[in-house]
């Protein structure tokens, strides 16, 4: 479940946030001055702030500026004057959304869903396991952009590497130098189709034991290369 912490001076509303929060199924803490909603902001675990402008103590300007000098949570601002929403953008303190009261309760509740996905997808993706291929002693870390050959790791430039895992991506698939120089460099490329000869032949230099007897990339006479299975 997530944890939101609502920092809002105005008893009321605060409570009137939390309970449709709650119904939305979030876990809600609230504090009501600035000093203790940026304490606990900083010593405990949240998945979104909900931080008020103006507030007694330390305001919500200086509390989204010290979280963020910590943590990447998402942080909605609110305030009751749109000049004030106007001025923290333009200062970019790093909120992720600004909410000008009064604002409908179902309002906050999609922004907060909004952002609690948006944030789960980039951590997600952070930390998700690298990608890995392995065929017959080689080994490609896609995430890492790293390349093995029976232990031994090997350097690659961005292309040989963008060329090796894309056709090692897909295994047995037989493409023409066009289809590859269309895949792996952009239209705007300066060269031409030999590149991708050039490319070949310099990948197989470091990952092959007899180049003239190419154990994973084959030459397909005529139309182009295939990965072997
Ligand atoms: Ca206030």
């Amino acid at each position: 479940m997530s944890r939101i912490l609502i920092v809002e001076d105005e008893v009321a509303i605060a409570e009137l946030e939390k309970d449709y929060l709650e119904l939305s199924g979030f876990e809600v803490e609230t504090e009501n001055d600035g000093e203790s909603g940026l304490k606990k902001a900083l010593e405990e675990e949240y998945d979104l702030f909900i931080l008020d402008l103006m507030l007694p103590g330390v305001d919500g300007f200086e509390i989204c500026k010290q979280i963020r000098d910590k943590k990447n949570t998402p942080i909605i601002m609110v305030s009751a004057k749109k000049d004030d929403i106007d001025k923290i953008r333009g200062l970019g303190l790093g909120a992720d959304d600004y909410l000008t009261k009064p604002f409908s309760p179902s309002e906050l509740v999609a922004r907060v869903k909004a952002h609690l996905s948006r944030y789960d997808r980039l951590t997600g993706s952070a930390i998700e396991a690298n990608k890995i291929i392995e065929i017959r002693g080689l080994k490609i870390d896609t995430t890492a952009r790293r390349v093995w050959i029976n232990g031994e790791e090997k350097t690659f430039t961005t292309k040989e590497f963008d060329l090796l895992t894309f056709l090692a991506g897909h295994q047995n698939h037989v493409y023409s130098k066009e289809e590859l120089f269309r895949e792996i460099w952009d239209m705007e490329s300066i060269g031409d189709i030999a590149t991708v000869t050039v490319h070949i032949k310099k990948i197989r230099e470091k990952i092959e034991v007899d180049t003239s007897n190419p154990q994973y990339i084959e030459t397909i006479w005529g139309v182009g290369y295939r990965f072997k299975v």
